[in-house]
């Protein structure tokens, strides 16, 4: 495997950062071409410092100034803004595009990188999730022409489920699939009541998560709407619909998912709850690195347990099969509404089952329409989010 360059997306962040680590342990194979923050500027600079990119771009432009001072005389080209993100996506340089940017904002890159032939190892779930149909044209080259996937450009996913989903269907017909069992670790409140749920604080569900994930993604992970998030992502992943996805809570987070096929037979991915594993495949693939690190010791685990998941005390993941099956701008409208609400909770300003309550309303009180264009969702999304503001604002949900 020759040298390959690789954009990362996100490199402040949780897979960002371990991104990172995977390109270190492998220098002879992989190099850091272009990181992009949010607004991190600090740790960003000291990654552009160490890892020697091309390119550096802080999303902020307000903080342009202050990154160019850390960087000047090193060498790094630095930028700033959503569309130079999206540009250095696209860009002739990079070989693989890692995506780890949170939220809906990683959905333009992602559209960009695919229209340049590039490979994706897709760490941004919203993308799917909101922009799934079009992803999806894109890649059978079903849009009009200019806006399809060139050729070669292709999706590895990063999540642990969807990469283990990948590696189980690897050398199967998808024909031959007879459904998914998406596993999930259940997050903290697992076995709390619904009255327990109502008092629960961000500061809980940030204690202990299996996963190292950034603030967003455990919350998530507390309200099972990663789940959620993650059944639908599946859905354009691997060419199924929700009824074909069955959600196993396994708090152990050994066994990442499995596919069953039409014989009967069920394949599963195992491994230690640690994100670096299904980067490393990410970029590399279709190879396999070898390492060392965090090797898995079965005998170490009493049990590896399995249950079906309770709807009614994490409604997060009924909804998102709701929005699922409607499609259209549902999915977005889900999304929108669960990134302001996530974000309300974790600074304290709702309560853990508040959050449902702002998502299932926007989602019974905003139209939806069908066959949405990239306009449209972004439309829809931003007008998602201000309401759902106000009525966090005027505390009406
Ligand atoms: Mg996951």
């Amino acid at each position: 495997m020759s040298q390959k360059k690789i954009a990362v997306l996100g490199s402040t962040g949780s897979i960002g950062t371990q991104t990172l680590d995977i390109i270190a342990e492998y220098p002879h194979l992989f190099r850091a071409d272009v990181l992009t923050a949010r607004r991190n500027v600090a740790l960003l600079a000291e990654q552009a410092l160490r890892f020697q990119p091309r390119k550096v771009i802080i999303a902020d432009r307000s903080r342009f100034g202050e990154l160019s001072a850390l960087l000047d005389g090193s060498g790094v080209k630095v930028e700033a803004g959503a569309e130079a993100i999206a540009e250095a996506a696209a860009d002739n340089e990079p070989d693989i595009v890692v995506t780890a940017m949170v939220g809906f904002s990683g959905m333009a890159p992602t559209i960009a990188a695919l229209k340049a032939g590039k490979r994706v190892a897709l760490a941004n779930k919203e993308t799917l999730v909101v922009g799934g149909s079009i992803i999806d044209a894109m890649l059978k080259g079903k849009l009009p022409e200019g806006e399809n996937a060139a050729p070669g450009a292709h999706i590895v996913p990063v999540d642990s489920e969807h990469s283990a989903i990948f590696q189980c269907l690897v050398g199967e017909d998808r024909k031959r699939m007879r459904k998914i069992i998406l596993t999930a670790s259940g997050g903290p409140f697992r076995k709390f009541s619904r009255e327990q749920l109502e008092k629960v604080k961000a500061a809980d569900a940030l204690k202990h998560p299996n996963w190292d994930m950034g603030a967003k993604v455990t919350i998530d992970s507390a309200s099972m709407m990663n789940k959620g998030l993650e059944m639908m992502e599946a859905c354009w992943l691997f060419g199924c619909t929700p009824q074909d996805i069955e959600i196993a809570v396994h708090p152990q987070s050994i066994v990442h998912s499995m596919v069953e096929y039409v014989d009967g037979s069920v394949k599963a991915q195992l491994g230690m709850p640690d994100m670096r594993l299904p980067i490393a495949y990410a970029l590399s693939y279709p190879d396999r690195l070898p390492t060392e690190r965090n090797p898995l010791t079965l005998p170490s685990y009493a049990s590896l347990t399995f249950e079906a998941p309770d709807m009614e005390r994490f409604p997060m993941l009924r909804l998102a099969f709701e929005a699922m099956a409607e499609g259209g701008t549902a999915p977005c409208i889900l999304n929108a509404a669960n990134e302001i609400a996530n974000d309300a909770f974790l600074h304290d300003r709702i309560g853990f089952m508040d959050m449902p309550r702002i998502t299932s309303k926007a989602l019974a009180e905003i139209p939806a329409t069908a066959n949405p264009s990239i306009d449209a969702l972004f439309e829809t999304d931003a007008e998602v989010r201000s309401i759902c503001r106000q009525w966090i604002e005027e505390h009406k949900f």
